[in-house]
């Protein structure tokens, strides 16, 4: 007898692209778990891809999804809606750039965005339009998006992709210096690449692009898509650094779940788009927008910045522990609860045999376990995670 994972799974497989290869049918989720169709509980460390800061199915943020459901669930943008008007001013407030929002529905649009914003701005200033991203980035997977996606992997078979990018070094300032030239209009880069490794960008590093970006009369533009929203402590990941970014965006957890993209400005960048420059139907949803105010309230209410941090620093340290005993593993590393844990071999094989224990992770690249756990984890929670992996490594490395 087959269970109802399996038969969904079946029917998953004739009927849908096989552009992942999943292996839970999720049912239900509650704070940082997750129950499957057959009833099985299971610790959600990956906050389905960066999603739930708040958790699964957050009290507040499923009231304000219902009530502005029953409201109004959209508008278009030829008129105004209320939420999306105050999530804007709010974000604004938020990130003390003193600019503007534009929003659309996903990471990889915002970031669209971000690109044809800079390229409308270069070309009335110098013709420029070249964008520099960061190898082991991670962008998007429009043709843009995977064009300032710096990696082979993802790019393979989707050629010819737009020109206009070029790729230099994480962490490496004289190599960004090398690859900027009379095109260059940006500089787009992750202060924590997410995809590629979970590798926070070095204070040295931020700064040096800040100043490059000065020098050259270049945006500095962040993609948060993955580490914004509270992930590594601060609001933004770049306000954990000394500098202010021109552009930033924000998408994965902005909503818990609901989709939305944002683009983030500052003072000068404000007004490069005009009417009809750029659109997006759906961007600015009321019922996003509802759901994202409410994560916001949320981690103001539950101080979940410091939460991030306190519990990031005790995730590091039970991580630490495991380095600690086995060869095969070589590293922690990340920022607040963003973290990643660097093995010698296939992460795949760890994350399996965490799942055999009840815990989902996820996998990032240059052989690292990532770790995204919902930053309402109470210690308990991380205690049970811990036991967990704590048998998943014994299975793994035989003991
Ligand atoms: C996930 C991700 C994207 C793409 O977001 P989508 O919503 O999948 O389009 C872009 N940048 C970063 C850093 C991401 O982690």
């Amino acid at each position: 007898m087959s269970t109802k994972s399996e038969e969904i799974l079946e029917q998953y497989k004739s009927a849908m692209m096989p552009t992942y290869a999943p292996s839970a049918v999720l049912a239900s989720g509650k704070g940082v778990t997750v129950r499957d169709v057959d009833g099985l509980s299971l610790y959600d460390f990956t906050s389905g891809i960066g999603v739930h800061n708040v958790g699964h199915c957050h009290p507040k943020v499923v009231k304000a999804i219902q009530s502005q459901a029953g409201k109004l669930t959209h508008s278009s943008n030829l008129f105004v809606n209320e939420p999306a008007t105050k999530l804007a001013a709010k974000l604004v407030e938020l990130s003390g750039l003193g600019g503007k929002v534009f929003f659309c529905n996903s990471g990889a649009e915002a970031n669209e965005a971000a690109i044809k914003l800079a390229r409308k701005w270069g070309s009335a200033n110098g013709g420029r339009y070249e964008v520099v991203t960061m190898r082991s980035g991670f962008h998007g997977r429009t043709l843009a998006t995977l064009a300032a996606t710096a990696q082979a992997w993802c790019q393979e078979g989707y050629d010819p992709l737009p020109v206009g990018f070029a790729y230099a070094d994480f962490n490496d300032i004289e190599s960004v210096r090398a690859a900027v030239n009379e095109r260059t209009v940006a500089i787009m880069l992750e202060p924590v690449q997410g995809e590629g490794g979970v590798t926070p960008a070095t204070e040295e590093f931020m700064k040096g692009v800040r100043a490059l970006c000065d020098e050259k009369n270049l945006l500095m533009i962040c993609d948060e898509v993955q580490c914004g929203m509270g992930r590594t402590g601060t609001w933004f990941a770049w306000q954990g650094y000394d500098v202010k970014p021109d552009l930033f965006t924000l998408a994965k957890a902005i909503a818990d779940g609901i989709p939305m993209g944002a683009l983030v400005s500052n003072a000068k960048f404000a007004d490069v788009f005009t009417v009809s420059s750029h659109a997006s139907t759906f961007g600015g949803n009321p019922v996003a927008a509802a759901a994202a105010l409410a994560v916001i309230d949320v981690i103001e209410g539950e101080k979940l910045l410091d939460r991030a941090v306190e519990m990031g620093n005790l995730l590091k340290e039970a991580l630490q522990g495991f380095v600690d005993k086995y060869d095969k593993l070589l590293e922690v590393r990340g920022k607040g609860l963003m973290v990643g844990l660097v093995v010698d071999g296939d992460p795949k094989e760890i994350v399996e045999a965490f799942r055999a224990q009840g815990l989902l992770a996820l996998t990032a690249g240059g052989g690292v376990v990532r770790f995204l756990p919902p930053l309402v984890l109470q210690e308990d929670d991380l205690e049970d995670a811990t036991d967990m992996m704590s048998d998943a490594f014994d299975c793994v490395f035989g003991e």
